[in-house]
């Protein structure tokens, strides 16, 4: 076949390795001039193997199920870690205890063999419940992560074209015709959207769709910093469950002893949520170096502190950055990917980055029309991930329920700085 993808970030590229092995002629459409410009080049940060997500035991099984796989795969692209610690909080931002006991989190670390307890106060951590080291690595970013893509892609023969805005898709006796802003047409006989689900969505989602889902997009920052005591592998520190923060490495390059370092929060990262990408893209330009440095840094800062004081002697601050995401809104915090058919369009809504074999392992299902579930027009794989979860993914949190999915930081934050 010869097949349009829409969107070289993480799923785009990916699946057009995948289709090339599988015998399909495939052309990579981006709208950026390079590859991996939107929220693959700057994010994609952990290669999860579960804890992450400990309400989630659909979310945790598919890391487990593609962790091996992404390694066998992409070698190049992990980054070991001299440890990468969970640890449980007493009380997140709210003052809140965390959303899962004790024993759920020990268990839910512990579903990785090679998992073990942490010294807390040798490691100068406080504040904490329990803290584990798991063997979990970071995934590369930036310019390293596109050189290598841009390579294996030339090398199998994947037609790339960058700078190429894709406007609309019509489907015509047959074929998916694929307008550019330009006004110039490609034909295709089938086209996959891995936009991250920002452009180009199927008709009348949310009220067609099976099942009742719900989609956010959410402006989301990371506060960047530099280590000044690099040591030749990378650290991860991951509080959980709730309102806590994250550190974790930003590998772009080959040199060692990486330096870089992104600090999210489950309060001060999502700045919003709303029910266009167009929105969400509003805010994350409205946003300021003033206002970032003198609410979000100063507050995140903060609660990195309760939990490990020598963190600001340690790291320095050095900028920040931010991507809008899509989101499915659910009750237990789903993240895995999501693939389905509508009229001549395969899409896929992503999840984590090891995700990216779910959906291309579920592309080929549709394409060679394997196990397939037909309803209300849309097609999507029996068993598979969204058959799986269908469940849990209609869930969701309840009214005036604190959850990831409802936030509005800005807003609020704005306000308590309007009132100071
Ligand atoms: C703060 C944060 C932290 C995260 N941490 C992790 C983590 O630790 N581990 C993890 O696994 N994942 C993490 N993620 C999630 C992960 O980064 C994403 O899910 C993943 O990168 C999505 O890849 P994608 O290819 O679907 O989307 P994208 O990378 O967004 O790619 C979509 C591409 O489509 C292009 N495009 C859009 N519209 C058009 C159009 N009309 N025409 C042509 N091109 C178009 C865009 O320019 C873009 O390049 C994190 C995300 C955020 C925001």
């Amino acid at each position: 076949m010869k097949i349009g993808i829409v969107g070289a970030g993480w799923n785009g590229s990916h699946c057009a390795l995948e289709l090339m092995s599988a015998g399909h002629q495939v052309v990579l459409l981006e709208k950026h001039p390079d590859i991996f410009q939107g929220v693959s080049g700057d994010f994609g940060i952990r290669l999860h193997k579960g804890p992450h997500y400990p309400r989630s035991k659909t979310t945790r099984d598919s890391c487990l199920e593609v962790f091996d796989r992404f390694c066998a795969t992409y070698p190049e692209l992990v980054v070991a870690h001299d440890s990468a610690i969970y640890a449980q909080g007493t009380t997140d931002a709210l003052g809140l205890r965390s959303k899962v006991s004790n024993d759920t989190f020990a268990k839910v670390c512990h579903e990785s063999p090679e998992c073990s307890e942490v010294d807390m106060s040798a490691k100068g951590l406080e504040a904490l419940e329990a803290a584990f080291n798991l063997d979990e690595p970071s995934v590369v970013l930036g310019d390293r992560l596109r050189r290598f893509f841009l390579d294996k892609l030339a090398v199998v023969g994947v037609q790339v074209q960058t700078g190429f805005i894709v406007e609309k898709i019509i489907r015509s006796a047959g074929q998916s015709l694929v307008y550019r802003d330009d006004g110039s047409c490609l034909a295709f006989d089938l086209v996959i959207n891995t936009t991250g689900f920002q452009s180009l969505l199927p008709a009348f989602f949310e009220r067609d769709f099976p099942f009742e889902v719900e989609v956010v997009y959410q402006p989301c920052l990371a506060l960047c910093y530099e280590d000044q005591q690099p040591s030749e592998k990378p650290l991860s520190f991951i509080v959980m469950d709730g309102w806590f923060p994250c550190l974790m490495p930003a590998v772009t390059t080959h040199e060692p002893y990486p330096a870089d370092y992104i600090l999210t929060h489950g309060s001060y990262t999502i700045m919003g949520s709303f029910s266009t990408a167009r929105e969400a893209d509003a805010l994350l330009e409205e946003l300021t170096d003033d206002f970032i440095e003198s609410t979000v840094k100063a507050l995140t800062e903060a609660q990195m502190c309760r939990f490990w004081r020598g963190f600001l002697q340690r790291f320095h601050y050095a900028g920040w950055k931010g991507a809008v995401l899509a989101k499915l809104k659910t009750r237990s915090e789903f993240r895995s990917a999501i693939t389905f058919e509508q009229d001549g369009v395969i899409y896929v809504f992503p999840g984590k980055v090891s995700n990216v074999f779910n959906a291309a392992d579920e592309v080929l299902a549709l394409i060679a029309n394997q196990r397939c579930i037909d309803q209300n027009g849309f097609r999507y794989v029996e068993n598979g991930v969204l058959d799986i979860a269908r469940r849990e993914i209609q869930q969701k949190p309840g009214a005036g329920e604190e959850s990831t999915c409802n936030l509005q930081t800005y807003s609020v934050l704005r306000g308590q700085k309007d009132a100071c």
